[in-house]
């Protein structure tokens, strides 16, 4: 209405001046109205912003109302699933004892070559095989076997368990979900492939449309062959290594940690590796073919010497790094003192250890090895708890429902707190091989002492179910909290993350992984810090050593844990780097509408990321440190540890020492009223299953 208003009195001033009858006073007389007019308009646009902010207001809390809804009723369908903001589960393949031991069984078929070929093929066109090394493909390749389907039958059912993945060499199939058609697929694909990362259920049908040929590969055979070549490189290069005498005094784990830094360089025939007179910090140890080594005689270099030839094992230029162990501050790079040049047809490889990886590694385990010394931990047990039977305790409401457990609030008999109590089901945990990880649980909770870690008091158990007594965090999980608010802001981000990281290095110090990095693992105690808990995928693997295991929540996993390339310390500040920016913007960087297309996402990188930008300079720029797809440069993981987090822009001026003490106060004061208040956790249906079947073998004797 109000522009048109407006036309016609400018219609009609203009009619007037055309006239020649304006004077001074009907000018001023029409900017007055205009002025008035554009007020008004004003006033409007406020009130309608006004609306607006209400409404969006309105629609965040009946959003937050729904997730809330939604995160304890299950959703009747699957898309009704994905598109609610649901709780995360963990996900995890059987250990790797027995990998190990499908390692030492892989078994190889032969096959024609237009076979190999289509495999081979198939495989570098699929989004996450392609990523494989290529003798991984080769050995893959070998061991698949051939399957034949005749028209009409089904090669993966949805909802099945897989384990299989598959190569289609001859006829034509069709992919289809909750009765939908969703595409057909003909000669060189691959499908199935979720399957051989983790026990999963097939999300898909796949049918064949006429007689198709096969090639498959089970999870077991594919996760041996990944870890069969890593360890196999892994004991190659670190047998060259201990044959360098500079490294003869080094300790094994720092042996192994340089054998992960090295890089294996490629040279033709001719290609000077290392020049006289030049400056250079790279050592080099031959690793296939030969090299000869050619010196000048006098100053104009016109008389050149070969010296001597060098072949698999021999090295050149440890002065690099002999420096570098000397002295810590080094700065004068290595002169080289002769020439080495490749000399070998087929090509020269050489592994390649630079000055700056070798003090990075060497460096960061010196670090590691005196906070070691330092920490002495008091394995006091806890008499208090000792007493304490399973008939002493009374169940009062349910705090939560992971993958695995049912955690509820309890009641003891003679203590005047309360607790929480994480039941798990027995038959469940063999059902899920989860045996090794739920033992591996029990173990670092109970030694763990660390005002960031939930305490384990005590365990009991029964024919049906393993119980773990903890001390409980009313304060709710730091997921639900999230949800609520959408997003966190820089300073409360930076105190959670502070409290995860604090957590991490105590952690980390004593050679535990975690692995289960989410915000829906951060519980906040009565007092506003935060505390992990569930450390169903943790492990000791100590320094320097790796892990194969695939386990994690999808979106958080490192990318060195979907590849299969075996996993260590560093795969938790992967996960550090993806939880800051879920608790900055409400949502992880890399999600998809299923775990594979997660997985191939997190493939291409965190430089594939757009930062949003309420995510500070700062703050991106160490979610980038952290998530680097090279383990070995990730922040928290080179010669100063956690040092270099703490140190971090995005920290500069945080309180360490009073968050230690605890008197930094926190961004969020949790409302609990007493003991048995649990208004903080979402509401829980009951247990749909609650008479379990009982496991009597004996599995769990040490818990
Ligand atoms: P996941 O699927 O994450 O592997 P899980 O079955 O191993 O889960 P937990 O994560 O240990 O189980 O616990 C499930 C939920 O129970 C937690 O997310 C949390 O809400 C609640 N919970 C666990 N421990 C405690 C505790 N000590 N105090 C309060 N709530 C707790
Ligand atoms: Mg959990």
């Amino acid at each position: 209405m109000k522009p048109d208003n407006l036309n016609t009195r400018t219609n009609s001033y203009s009619a007037r001046n055309t006239q020649g009858m304006a004077t001074l006073r009907d000018l001023q007389f029409a900017l007055q109205q205009k002025i008035e007019e554009l007020r008004q308009r004003d006033e409007l646009i406020d009130d309608l912003e006004l609306e607006l902010d209400e409404k969006d207001a309105l629609i965040q809390k009946l959003k937050n109302e729904l997730d809330k809804y939604r995160a304890v009723i299950r959703p009747a369908t699957k898309q009704a699933l994905q598109k609610s903001r649901q709780k995360r589960l963990g996900i995890s393949a059987e250990s790797a004892q027995e990998i190990e031991d499908a390692a030492e069984a892989l078994k190889r078929y032969p096959k024609p070559q237009a076979a190999r070929e289509c495999i081979k093929n198939a495989i570098l066109d699929n989004d996450f095989m392609k990523n494989l090394e290529l003798s991984q493909i080769q050995e893959i390749n070998d061991c698949m076997y051939p399957v034949e389907y005749s028209q009409g039958s089904c090669i993966i059912k949805e909802g099945d368990v897989g384990s299989l993945v598959y190569v289609l060499e001859e006829g034509k199939v069709e992919v289809t979900k909750e009765g939908k058609f969703l595409t057909t697929m003909t000669h060189g694909k691959v499908f199935g492939e979720l399957a051989i990362l983790y026990n999963c259920t097939r999300t898909a049908t796949v049918k064949a449309l006429t007689n198709t040929k096969l090639w498959a590969i089970d999870r077991q055979c594919f996760q041996a062959i990944m870890m069969k070549t890593s360890l196999v490189r892994q004991a190659e290069y670190v047998d060259l290594l201990q044959k360098v005498p500079a490294f003869q005094q080094v300790p094994e784990e720092t042996i192994n940690k340089i054998a992960d830094v090295v890089e294996e360089a490629y040279f033709d025939e001719g290609e000077y590796i290392v020049r006289q007179g030049a400056v250079g910090d790279t050592m080099y140890i031959i690793l296939k073919g030969k090299c000869h080594v050619t010196q000048r005689q006098d100053s104009s270099g016109s008389t050149v010497k070969h010296t001597k030839t060098l072949t698999k094992g021999d090295y050149f230029g440890q002065a690099a790094l002999e420096g570098a162990t000397r002295s810590r501050i080094f700065n004068n790079d290595d002169i080289r003192e002769a020439n080495v040049i490749a000399a070998e047809k087929e090509g020269t490889v050489c592994l390649a250890l630079d000055r700056d990886s070798f003090l990075q590694v060497a460096g960061h385990l010196d670090a590691v090895i005196s906070k070691r010394a330092e920490e002495k931990i008091k394995d006091k047990v806890d008499t208090e708890f000792a007493e304490i039977k399973l008939t002493d305790i009374t169940v009062i409401s349910t705090l939560g429902v992971g993958g695995f457990g049912r955690v509820e609030l309890v009641s003891v008999n003679g203590h005047n707190r309360t607790f929480a109590m994480k039941q798990l089901k027995k038959k469940h945990i063999v059902e899920t091989r989860q045996q090794e990880h739920i033992m591996s649980e029990k173990r670092i909770m109970f030694e763990a002492r660390c005002d960031f870690i939930v305490r384990l008091y005590c365990t009991f158990k029964d024919d049906k179910y393993l119980y773990m007594l903890l001390e409980s965090c009313l304060g709710g999980e730091l997921w639900t909290i999230l949800r609520d608010k959408g997003q966190f802001d820089d300073a409360t981000t930076r105190f959670y993350t502070a409290c995860v990281i604090e957590a991490l290095n105590y952690l980390h110090i004593k050679g535990i992984v975690y692995r289960d990095l989410k915000p829906e693992n951060i519980l906040l105690d009565t007092g506003g810090y935060g505390k992990l808990v569930d450390f169903g995928f943790s492990k000791k693997i100590g320094h320097g050593r790796k892990t194969w295991t695939f386990c994690g929540t999808p979106e958080y996993v490192a990318p060195e844990i979907i590849l299969n390339k075996g996993h260590d310390l560093s795969a938790d500040y992967w996960s550090l780097g993806i939880l800051m920016f879920e608790l900055l913007t409400g949502s992880p960087p890399f999600t998809g509408p299923d775990p594979m297309k997660t997985y191939n996402i997190i493939l291409k990188g965190m430089d594939m990321i757009e930062f949003p930008r309420k995510i500070t300079r700062n703050a991106g720029n160490m979610i980038k440190k952290l998530c680097r797809d090279n383990p070995m440069e990730r922040l928290g993981y080179q010669k100063n540890g956690i040092k270099d987090i703490q140190k971090h822009k995005w920290f500069d001026g945080f309180n360490w020492e009073g968050l230690r003490r605890r008197t930094l106060p926190p961004p969020i004061l949790p409302q609990v009223q007493n003991s048995t208040d649990t208004s903080n956790f979402d509401d829980y249906p009951p247990d749909t299953d609650p008479t379990p079947e009982d496991d009597l073998s004996g599995w769990d004797k040490e818990f």
